[in-house]
């Protein structure tokens, strides 16, 4: 079975982000201005994971991924205007570094502002996925956060970041990650692009088979709070962690998950 994922939606209908009704305008992931996927294929998982069938190509597209889900306000004011530039600068911080340096250290830092990078992120993320504002805690402190920049990192979440120097562009979103020892499932949130991956976790891991950097400490700084983010370069994470199985970790994918693989403009 296939199924395409649609990414258009209507012209009017409810932000992802707020929830509000209103005329829709279309949000591209990774943001204008990072480094671009060249062709990206949409599946849904379903048709990654059935055997034996080559999975069906869906929307290709020569600029990232683009999602008809968010209104202005969130898209352009709050997005365009005030959290993308600063999640670009630290994502093409890093890609410049990792593109003109002869030689690099194990570890270095970055500076970059946790508040406006994390606010992106998960902005990004949530504008994945025609109608998907759902009535709930979660989404409405996902939307309080990005549209409050006053509001501490909300407490059921947990962000990673680390550097992906890879071509493959991954997006996740409403996966169950599973330790299969403590069988205990957990959402996540996924956005890898050359040259950065983020993963959004909820609830507490208590159990990761990497270390990715942590935005624990920065969860209630201020806004406008900038800070030396540390940024392991050696040894990097593999190229498909966390979505490949592993022998103790395994992602599931229900019929609402999801994602999203395409090729990144990794020169
Ligand atoms: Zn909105």
């Amino acid at each position: 079975m296939t199924i395409l994922i649609e990414t258009r939606g209507p012209k009017t209908g409810k932000c992802n982000i707020c929830g509000e009704l209103g005329p829709l305008t279309e949000d591209h992931t990774p943001p204008k201005g990072c480094l671009k996927p060249r062709q990206v294929e949409i599946h849904h998982i379903s048709s990654l994971l059935s055997q034996g069938e080559a999975p069906t190509r869906g929307r290709r597209s020569q600029n990232g991924v683009k999602y008809r889900t968010l209104c202005h306000r969130c898209n352009n004011t709050l997005l365009g205007a005030r959290y993308d530039p600063l999640f670009i600068e630290f994502v093409n911080n890093i890609g410049q570094l990792l593109k003109t340096s002869m030689q690099l250290p194990s570890a270095l830092s970055i500076r970059g502002q946790p508040q406006a990078i994390l606010r992106s992120l998960l902005g990004h993320i949530a504008a994945q996925g025609v109608d998907r504002y759902l009535k709930g805690p979660l989404t409405e402190s996902i939307r309080d956060y990005i549209l409050d920049e006053t509001k501490p990192f909300p407490e059921e979440l947990c962000a990673y970041y680390w550097v992906y120097p890879y071509k493959p562009h991954v997006m996740v979103r409403d996966a169950a990650f599973l330790d299969i020892p403590s069988g205990k499932p957990f959402s996540i949130w996924l956005l890898k692009f050359f040259p950065v991956a983020f993963l959004v976790t909820w609830g507490r891991p208590t159990y990761l088979e990497y270390s990715p950097h942590s935005f624990e400490s920065w969860r209630s700084c201020p806004f406008r709070y900038e800070v030396e983010m540390p940024l392991t370069l050696q040894p990097v994470l593999p190229v498909c962690w966390p979505e490949a199985p592993s022998n103790r970790t395994v992602l599931v994918y229900g019929q609402e998950a999801i994602h999203v693989v395409g090729e990144s403009q990794a020169k």
